[in-house]
């Protein structure tokens, strides 16, 4: 029997990050928001090519990234020392890849892809975004962004396309403000719904600061989940360059 009522298109939550590693933070915050939003699914993206590092051997400029990674803005450690310059690089994406999978796994509207890391050269979210929607043609995408990412959204490549790509929705951040009346005045002119703000528990955690305990030989566990903690030791990554003395706790 056929009915004439539009189908309602898929809510789909899209969840960018390096993942290196996955945390309990970024896994609340897509909970959250699949919740409130009610989304039918949420797809985590790892990133692909390390810009980060480029970026700052190669002296790329800020219009070479997306969603740059705030190196040093949250590691309590003393930058200077070699080891934990280690663990500010970017681990392997099969890696990081492997780890959201296991972090997503118990959740079955979580699920992993491999755009980002599939396709060649950096990584911009309009590229994201664009290939989600050429493989989702039905679904609302509904992206997630931290407090802190958000800031920064002005000058991610083609930012205005963006948001006719996606709905975006900035989750709160111990230590960033979430509040639209900080944000640029573009921002603050696009159409409600294009741009939400959600206030969310409140996980002080990062990658910087996991990688930086792991090569300190402190414990990750209950920062991450159990699985990538142990994924971590296995794979002895984020150990420090000049000795084995200081290992993941697992
Ligand atoms: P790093 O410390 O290496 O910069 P990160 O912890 O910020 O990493 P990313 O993978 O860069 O993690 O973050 C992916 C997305 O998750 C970003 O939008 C970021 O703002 C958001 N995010 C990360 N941690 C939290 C958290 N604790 N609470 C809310 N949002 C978070």
């Amino acid at each position: 029997m056929s009915t004439d009522r539009p189908q309602a298109r898929r809510r789909i939550g899209v969840m960018g990050g390096t993942f290196d590693p996955i945390h309990n933070g970024h896994l609340v915050a897509a909970s959250e928001v699949a919740h409130r939003f009610s989304l039918h699914e949420v797809i985590f993206v790892p990133t692909g090519r390390p810009w980060q590092k480029l970026g700052e051997d190669e002296g790329s400029g800020p219009e070479d990234v997306d969603q740059p990674r705030s190196v040093g803005q949250r590691d309590s450690v003393d930058p200077r020392s070699e080891d934990d310059q280690r663990s500010k690089e970017v681990s392997p994406a099969e890696d990081r890849y492997l780890m959201t999978v296991i972090a997503t796994a118990s959740n079955p509207r979580f699920s992993v892809s491999r755009v980002d890391i599939d396709r060649e050269g950096n990584t911009y979210t309009v590229d994201t975004l664009r290939d989600l929607n050429a493989t989702l043609p039905d679904a609302e995408l509904f992206f997630i962004t931290g407090a802190d990412a958000l800031e920064s959204i002005l000058s991610w490549q083609n930012w205005e396309e963006l948001f006719e790509l996606a709905n975006f929705i900035g989750v709160s951040r111990p230590g960033y403000e979430l509040n639209a009346s900080h944000l640029s005045q573009h921002l603050q002119d696009l159409p409600p719904e294009t741009l939400q703000m959600l206030e969310i528990p409140a996980l002080a955690i990062s990658s910087t600061e996991c990688r930086a305990r792991a090569a300190h030989g402190r414990p990750v566990w209950y920062l991450v989940p159990d699985g990538v903690v142990q994924y971590i030791a296995k794979r002895r990554l984020y150990r420090p360059l000049r000795s084995n003395s200081a290992r993941v706790s697992a």
